[in-house]
């Protein structure tokens, strides 16, 4: 209870910075993007029209890069749809399928029990599908093995939660990476940004779940998010 209690404070906090930072960066990224419009003809008359495409579609990146943390560490109060299990995980398979493939891994979305429906606000949770489908590929590829890359997307119904359940044959986690690895800013990847998982658990907490993680190194991670059923009265 304390651990969860310090991590939401972090988060608390680390949305307060999120805001603060992208509205003093958003500023300057808009006068310089105003500037290369108009130099875009001097680039052109020397042959380096190459330059202003490449700094204007960087801004660009940047601008998104703040609107996703903005978006995903701001502490919003979820806008809730019922929805059934089964139709978020298909979708979620439908989002990621190709980059798995490009990958070398299958999704499965197999054992889906039809009937379970819950309460959620539906952007969030497919964010959260999202990271941990994409955090699987990402491990699997990392396993650089001759295994073919797995991943199993199921669902079932447990007491009053609904359970999604992601496992990945990939490469799996040591002691020190499960014990960190739904802290903010923790990434082991050279390019990651150790957000995707931290605003996940607090996006789940959110919704009056939980989610739970095993991990085998060398041998693959499961990840369970719970949340609440939608009991439906006959
Ligand atoms: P990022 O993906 O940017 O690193 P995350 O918060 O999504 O940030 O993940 C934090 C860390 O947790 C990752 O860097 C990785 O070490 C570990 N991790 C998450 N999911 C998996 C997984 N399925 N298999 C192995 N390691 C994982």
């Amino acid at each position: 209870i304390e651990q969860t209690a310090f991590q939401n404070d972090k988060l608390a906090m680390l949305g307060k910075i999120a805001a603060a930072i992208a509205h003093e960066i958003r500023n300057p990224l808009t006068s310089i993007r105003g500037f290369i419009q108009l130099l875009k003809p001097y680039l052109e008359s020397i042959g380096k029209q190459e330059y202003a495409r490449i700094i204007l579609s960087e801004i660009d990146r940047a601008n998104d890069i703040i609107f996703e943390f903005l978006n995903s560490s701001k502490p919003t109060a979820p806008m809730k749809q019922t929805l059934r299990v089964a139709s978020l995980v298909k979708e979620t398979i439908l989002l990621t399928e190709s980059e798995a493939h490009m990958k070398g891994c299958e999704l499965y979305g197999e054992n889906n029990d039809p009937a379970i429906s819950i309460a959620i606000d539906v952007k969030q949770i497919k964010q959260v599908l999202l990271n941990i489908v994409k955090n699987a590929m990402d491990a699997i590829h990392e396993a650089g093995d001759e295994r073919k890359g797995r991943i199993e997307v199921s669902s079932r119904r447990e007491g009053r939660f609904a359970v999604i359940r992601i496992r990945d044959n990939g490469k799996g986690m040591d002691r020190t990476t499960l014990n960190r690895l739904f802290d903010p800013f923790f990434t082991t990847k050279e390019e990651g940004t150790g957000l995707g998982l931290s605003v996940s658990y607090r996006i789940i907490r959110n919704h009056g779940g939980t989610i739970q993680v095993e991990s085998r190194e060398g041998e693959g991670t499961e990840f369970k998010i719970y949340l609440p059923l939608v009991i439906e009265r006959e």
